[in-house]
């Protein structure tokens, strides 16, 4: 048995100066100890759809494909939700990091609100999806606020707001006046839109693939080291020696995008977060709204089940470990700072501090599908701030590809597009 829990690092995730790979310091999720069935391989074995990586992405996958009645394996090098998903905050917005008026501008209005309403619905299905297979990941639907930057023009927003007014997607505009009413925070303007959650990520994690495994998935605790496309699938070997052949091989191993995945838009920045200890109920704004900010580098904050205030974003173009790490005094410091200029009322020792690297795209849409050149090889990568939605609408698309199913608006995120 493997068994793995929020708290643990193992060998083998770190580098040489003792820095994980992916993220160091730790989000304050402390999910209970799970034991996964794993499949020792010695030599080789064959399934329907093999997925690498035991992440978010992987999770959702793995269940999607095993209520399918496929034959399911999932390999992860370290203990799966060990990845970035540890690491998120787990804001589920509906809202894109590109805002549908750039959307548009770029790909035009019915293609932007096409994508807009698939996020919409990706958070309205995942909420679904955990309640009837009664996930406890502490998933809550919640409001989302989107701040103007603080020296915008009071009608900064209104362009947003009519787009998504004639898109039919939910939302209402606050003047300077009607957000410090509510809020209690000074700024030119925001907008406040239904239809956004929030969830323990390595709890919502760790209960797809739970269910994943009770229908017969299996899990393999090993490296992919190479991939092959075959006429009629794709094969993997691992680090091990063993070999697995795949009708369809599916690429969630989530900053770490294999080279032969091309795309010019693809780009690894890394971020920072900080938790702190819980707050006193009377200090919490108004039904608990996730805040974003329209501002760059952005700032996102929102209180989890505990009510610690998780404050994320200062995002930069950094891949190296040890200089994220460098950066996280003062990437606090600076968090902390601008969060007080938002709710001063708030107390803000800290409790936990921790910054990791993700994938981001320059249009801000996730790339999802057939990796050009090997149609058997299914990929999902490039989330930015939207993650664990844009998790959740590959899993759908790519169990819709597995089923020989795929649909004209797969194209609006394709690796290639
Ligand atoms: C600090 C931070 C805050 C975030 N906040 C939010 C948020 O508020 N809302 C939101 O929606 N999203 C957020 N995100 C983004 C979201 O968390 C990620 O998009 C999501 O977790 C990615 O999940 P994944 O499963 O694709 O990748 P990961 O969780 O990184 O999983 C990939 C897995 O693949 C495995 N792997 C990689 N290569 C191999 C290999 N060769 N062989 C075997 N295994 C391999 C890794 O060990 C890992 O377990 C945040 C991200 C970060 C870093």
């Amino acid at each position: 048995m493997t068994s793995f829990d929020g708290d643990r690092s193992e060998p083998g995730e770190e580098d040489d100066e003792g820095l994980h790979p992916v993220r160091s310091g730790a989000a304050p999720w402390r999910p209970p100890a799970v034991e996964l069935a794993t499949l020792r391989l010695a030599g080789g074995t064959a399934c329907d759809v093999l997925i690498v990586g035991g992440g978010i992405t992987g999770a959702m996958t793995a269940e999607a494909l095993t209520r399918q009645g496929l034959s399911v394996l999932v390999v992860d090098r370290a203990f799966p939700g060990h990845g970035s998903t540890a690491a998120s905050t787990a804001m589920l917005l509906w809202e894109i990091d590109t805002p549908l008026v750039e959307l548009a501008d770029a790909y035009g209005f019915d293609k932007a609100v096409s994508v807009y309403r698939r996020s919409l619905a990706a958070v309205r299905e995942l909420g679904a999806l955990v309640a009837g297979l009664g996930i406890d990941c502490r998933h809550a639907p919640r409001p989302s606020l989107y701040l103007a930057e603080a020296g915008a023009l009071p009608d900064s927003l209104a362009a947003e707001h009519a787009a998504r007014q004639r898109a039919g997607l939910p939302g209402e505009a606050l003047d300077r006046g009607a957000l410090m009413a509510r809020f209690g925070i000074d700024r030119p303007a925001a907008l406040v839109a239904e239809g956004s959650a929030e969830s323990d990520p390595v709890r919502l994690a760790q209960g797809l693939l739970r269910r994943a495994f009770e229908r017969g998935a299996r899990f393999v605790a090993d490296e992919v080291v190479r991939y092959d496309s075959l006429p009629h699938g794709g094969a993997v070997a691992l680090a091990s020696g063993a070999t697995i052949e795949a009708g369809t091989i599916v690429l969630a191993t989530g900053y770490d995008m294999p080279d032969f995945v091309p795309s010019r838009l693809h780009r690894i920045v890394s971020t920072w977060c900080i938790a702190t200890p819980p707050q006193a109920a009377g200090r919490l704004w108004r039904d608990r709204a996730l805040i974003w900010e329209a501002a760059d580098p952005y700032l996102y904050a929102r209180f989890d089940a505990e009510n610690r205030l998780l404050v994320g974003g200062e995002d930069e173009e950094i891949v190296d470990a040890t200089e994220r790490e460098a950066r996280m005094p003062a990437k606090a410091a600076r968090l902390v700072d601008r969060m007080r200029g938002l709710q001063p009322q708030l107390s803000f020792e800290i409790e936990a501090a921790w910054t990791a690297a993700f994938g981001e795209t320059a249009d801000g849409l996730p790339l999802i599908g057939p990796v050009p050149g090997a149609p058997n090889l299914l990929a999902a990568y490039g989330y930015g701030g939207n993650g664990i939605t844009f998790s959740f609408l590959a899993s759908r698309m790519i169990a819709a590809w597995v089923a020989g199913e795929p649909r004209a608006w797969f194209e609006d995120f394709a690796i290639d597009r």
